[in-house]
């Protein structure tokens, strides 16, 4: 088989393949940020990394993939603090409804999906080991990385640092290319807020050094394939560099996939310019979880996705015409014998979808020959020239598709119970969603917001939930 060809965000270029150790693939993923429910633009990056997995795995390679669960973070605590709970409980109700999110979309659960607060030793040791190599300083008890002392910085990203000021700081997770500055590898504590003990005094880690720390555990020092949405390259995957290699001498990724944006109307999808759907969302409408995972996963990762409703349509019927295709070869009655045209059409199908997933997982391409081959199997069916002896070879090929597409089995409906709805209507929510709007409403009256508290009890009994306010000022809730 040919070479696997994918374009580095490093080189710029398309490259041939090749694992570090002989048919193992070691990558790495940044997780979602646990403070409320992902949108569908976060799940198209995660769909592309199951697209990914698959397809290395479909080759013969043995995946090792992490993720990481960002369940600390400014947000988190802000978010936390509002509620009167600890950022354990509050990011355990959202991790909860990520896990339920993603076997909805069949996204196969990596090796290790790892919390960063079970790490925090890691990092610690990792903040340490730069320390000793002089690349920090501390200011007003945080951390900071200095990045002149790392002639690399802005490889990934490219950018020129000589305009920088060095010793400008900054303090925040997520910062534009303009602002690169050295950045906080350990937070001091603010007043009130959650921190660990730890040898390099009270705080928390920075979002980078989670990830860095959490990859090099897990997969060594350097690792076959990192991926993240594009966003992430600067400055999370560009500070990611500094500080793996910086510590370690060696390179710290050897291929870096970024996925386009979801788009919608024109702007990116993202949570704070409100123009997001979050997958349930969708489900309530009546969406299937079918129709979502087909969307996400056939335009090729490293172009932008632009969102339609009407698009979401048309994955649907195209996810109905594989299923019926699948659905006619199992039942039904054609002539005996087998024609060499039919294998012949079916072998060159099977080329031109690895042949297109070789190509930087052109999903697009793949999908074209499966199309192709549909068409040209049912034409041939409805002329009674398909054999039944062409059937299995068929069933064989549509069968390896799904192996990357995952969307063949007719399980929308036991989905879409599993989280609680009870009809592509989609009356019921969740146990863990309706938690995290009942936890949403406490901390709305809690800060006397009682408007928005009674907006949540009736959008809860619209979906059939009762909420029942206890004296000790807790609720109960019950389905009606
Ligand atoms: P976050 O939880 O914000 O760290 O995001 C989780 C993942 O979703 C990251 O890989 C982001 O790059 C990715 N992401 C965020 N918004 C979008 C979008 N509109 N389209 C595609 N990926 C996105
Ligand atoms: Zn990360």
């Amino acid at each position: 088989m040919a070479d696997i060809l994918f374009e580095n965000t490093l080189t710029g270029r398309k490259e041939p393949f090749v694992p570090l150790h002989k048919g193992e693939v070691r990558m790495y993923t940044c997780g979602p940020t646990v403070y409320d429910f992902a949108h569908i633009g976060n799940f198209r990056t995660f769909t592309f990394q199951d697209v990914l997995r698959r397809f290395l795995r479909l080759r013969g390679y043995k995946v090792l993939q992490v993720m990481n669960l960002t369940d600390v973070d400014d947000r988190i605590i802000q978010n936390a603090a509002q509620r009167g709970i600890g950022i354990r409980e509050y990011t355990d109700q959202y991790i909860q409804i990520f896990l339920e999110d993603c076997r909805s979309l069949s996204l196969e659960p990596p090796e290790h999906l790892i919390r960063a607060t079970d790490h925090i030793d890691d990092m610690v040791r990792l903040i340490q080991r730069l320390s000793e190599k002089s690349l920090t300083y501390v200011s007003d008890g945080s951390i900071y990385y200095r990045i002149s002392k790392f002639p690399a910085y802005g490889k990934l990203a490219k950018i020129d640092l000589s305009g920088i000021q060095p010793g400008a700081r900054v303090d925040v997770d997520r910062y534009e290319k303009a602002d690169a500055r050295d950045f906080a590898l350990w937070k001091a504590p603010k007043p009130g807020e959650h921190f660990w003990e730890t040898p390099i005094g009270p705080g928390r880690p920075g979002w980078h050094i989670e990830c860095s720390a959490m990859a090099m555990k897990y997969l060594g020092e350097t690792l076959d394939i990192h991926t993240g949405g594009v966003d992430l390259t600067f400055p999370h995957h560009e500070n990611e560099i500094a500080q793996s290699e910086a510590a370690t001498g060696k390179p710290f990724v050897r291929y870096w996939l970024h996925a386009e944006h979801l788009n919608i109307e024109g702007e990116k999808m993202s949570k704070s310019l409100g123009n997001f759907f979050t997958l349930r969302e969708l489900y309530e409408q009546g969406h299937k979880p079918s129709s979502i995972r087909f969307l996400l996963a056939s335009v090729p990762y490293r172009r932008q996705l632009t969102f339609s409703l009407d698009g979401l349509q048309q994955a649907a019927s195209s996810v109905e015409r594989l299923r019926n295709f699948v659905y006619r070869l199992k039942s039904e009655k054609f002539p005996a014998g087998e024609s060499s045209a039919m294998a012949a059409r079916v072998a060159q199908a099977e080329a031109d979808f690895q042949k297109g997933l070789e190509d930087d997982l052109n999903t697009a391409q793949a999908l074209a020959a499966v199309f192709d081959l549909v068409r040209d199997a049912n034409t041939a069916m409805d002329r009674g020239e398909f054999r039944s002896g062409d059937a299995p070879c068929a069933l064989a090929a549509m069968e390896e598709f799904d192996q990357i597409f995952a969307v063949l089995p007719d399980d929308d409906a036991e989905k879409l119970r599993a989280l609680g709805f009870q009809t592509a209507a989609g009356a019921e929510i969740s146990d863990a969603e309706v938690d995290a709007f009942v936890a949403e409403r406490q901390a709305a009256r809690k800060r006397r917001d009682f408007t928005a508290a009674d907006q949540i009890r009736q959008q809860l009994a619209d979906r059939g939930i009762i909420l029942e306010d206890t004296r000790d000022g807790g609720v109960r809730w019950k389905r009606k």
